[in-house]
């Protein structure tokens, strides 16, 4: 960021539960199915129909506020935020306004800037205050399709309309673009971690929206914001905070000023560009929802839902560090994902915590990202994994050869022992067999023997090569080192 200047920037995420059903009917919420057909009178806007909450999408909410440190408030109330759009049959849109089903959240995240070559540079942690987090309903979508100017078609699908948001807003706390992209990124991984919501923004189910704006260095009043739209990515929203906050900085420093409107970016021209003038607060007459009781939730229930999570990413990147020794940026990699997590206890469980936490990291995760396969669809179980590691610890097979074993081992989704057994791997470390070996070759090396013991200690090379030909390479090497010392010293 140029000099003297600072950012401020708040987002605002809207969030799919994962619901199988509507919020407020019982039509599905299956994506991709014929337009308009997951429809009934309550989700189209029918008149006289009402709606009916569906309570799945309210503990969903709570997991949802919970892991994100959020207050659950014991009463919520659903308003209707009223304004008119194609896309939305009723005229209002059920939300929650003045007394939304959570908030006065903090939540710890970790950033960190990035070089240019997009590796983080130091870790720190990072507080983000979440003004609130509601539910609300999602609108229907207009589609267009066919071809410009011979055959264009426009209609509305309503499937999507009543499928179940959690809108979560946070305060104007992010001074740079990277905390933006951590905190988006801590709040996907939340989300899905506990079955919230599929969290995905290629997919639609999560859309972000940042405030952005600028001021001097010292300055305490906020400047005009501008509200970036269409970001499809987390990347796509990081460049796109970075690309607002340079052209409001020029553009201040010319002697213009900031328009508060809404942009759009463009990733093909890495640019942002205007798609309305908000110069007027939108009035959407909210009121409370005559056809819905306020959303009572008592403590108890809440507590309830809390023990039924799952330990929380964070706590668990904590607790490997101190029950397995690993260094933060291993445990951050582990708990990328819950099914990961999993997979790397049950292999440290099935070998040793170090060594599972070498061949997750270095080998089975590549070829798994590779695959674009996630930890609970790997063809290697953690199990597998482990007896690998074990094998190569043992000594049965020199670490050279686990990594061609495992990625044998992926490829078929054999076992490690019986990739090593057919592959013929197996090391020699049977002591008295490897004897038999030394003896042999010491008794056809006489001169090389007679040297060695006269203090020509630099043939010691010399026999364990002989060793491991005649052993066709399968003597383990450690075998090899102690019996062969004790052969050649003694006389
Ligand atoms: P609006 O009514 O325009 O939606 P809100 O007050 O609801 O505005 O805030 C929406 C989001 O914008 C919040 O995340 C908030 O933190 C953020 N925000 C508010 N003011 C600013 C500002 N001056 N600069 C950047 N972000 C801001
Ligand atoms: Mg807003
Ligand atoms: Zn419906």
């Amino acid at each position: 960021m140029k000099k003297g200047w600072e950012a401020v920037i708040g987002l605002e995420i809207h969030a799919q539960l994962s619901t199988e059903s509507k919020i407020f009917c019982g039509c599905s919420t299956r994506f991709g199915d014929e337009p308009n057909s997951n429809t009934c009178p309550v989700c189209l806007g029918l008149p006289g129909s009402l709606p009916v909450l569906n309570w799945r999408a309210v503990e969903l909410g709570a997991r949802a506020a919970l892991a994100l440190g959020l207050r659950v408030n014991e009463v919520s109330i659903f308003a209707r935020k009223n304004y008119f759009y194609p896309d939305l049959p009723k005229g209002y849109q059920i939300s929650q306004y003045d007394r939304p089903f959570s908030s006065d959240g903090h939540l710890e995240i970790v950033t960190a800037e990035r070089d240019e070559g997009g590796h983080a540079r130091e870790w720190r942690p990072f507080e983000v205050r979440i003004t609130r987090l509601h539910l609300e309903e999602d609108a229907g979508k207009n589609v267009h399709e066919g071809l410009p100017r011979t055959d264009l078609y426009s209609y509305i699908d309503l499937n999507r309309a009543g499928t179940p948001l959690a809108e979560i807003v946070t305060e104007p706390d992010f001074r740079t673009s990277w905390e933006a992209y951590d905190y988006v990124n801590h709040v996907r991984r939340a989300l899905q971690w506990v079955g919230a919501s599929e969290a995905d923004m290629e997919k639609g189910n999560l859309r972000c929206e940042a405030n952005v704006s600028v001021r001097r260095v010292g300055e305490e009043k906020f400047g005009t914001k501008v509200e970036l739209k269409n970001l499809n990515s987390v990347r796509f929203m990081q460049r796109a905070i970075e690309f607002e906050i340079e052209r409001q900085i020029e553009l201040i420093e010319s002697g213009g000023r900031v328009a508060q409107e809404t942009r759009l970016w463009d990733e093909r021209e890495a640019c942002t560009r205007v798609m309305r003038s908000k110069e007027e607060a939108h009035d959407y007459r909210y009121f409370p929802e005559p056809d819905l009781q306020p959303l009572a939730v008592n403590a108890d229930w809440i507590e309830q839902v809390r023990r039924a999570m799952p330990e929380l990413p964070d706590a668990r990147r904590k607790r490997f560090m101190g029950q397995y020794r690993l260094s933060f940026d291993d445990a951050s990699l582990f708990t990328r994902d819950h099914a990961l997590a999993d997979f790397y206890e049950r292999a440290a469980a099935a070998s040793n915590p170090r060594g599972a936490a070498n061949w997750l990291k270095g080998e089975l995760l590549r070829e798994l990202d590779a695959a674009g396969l996630a930890a609970d669809a790997s063809p290697v179980s953690p199990e597998e994994l482990g007896a690998l590691v074990r094998a190569i610890d043992e000594g049965r097979i020199s670490g050279k050869q686990g990594k061609d074993v495992l990625v044998e081992m992926f490829r078929t989704g054999k076992g490690a022992s019986q990739v090593i057994e057919e592959q013929g791997l197996a090391q020699v470390s049977d002591a008295a067999e490897i004897e038999k070996i030394v003896t042999d070759v010491l008794a056809a090396n006489p001169q090389q023997l007679a040297s060695y013991r006269a203090g020509k200690e630099a043939l010691f090379g010399f026999f364990v090569g002989q060793v491991m030909k005649a052993s066709k390479g399968k003597a383990n090497p450690k075998v090899v080192n102690e019996l062969l010392k004790e052969k050649l010293k003694a006389e």
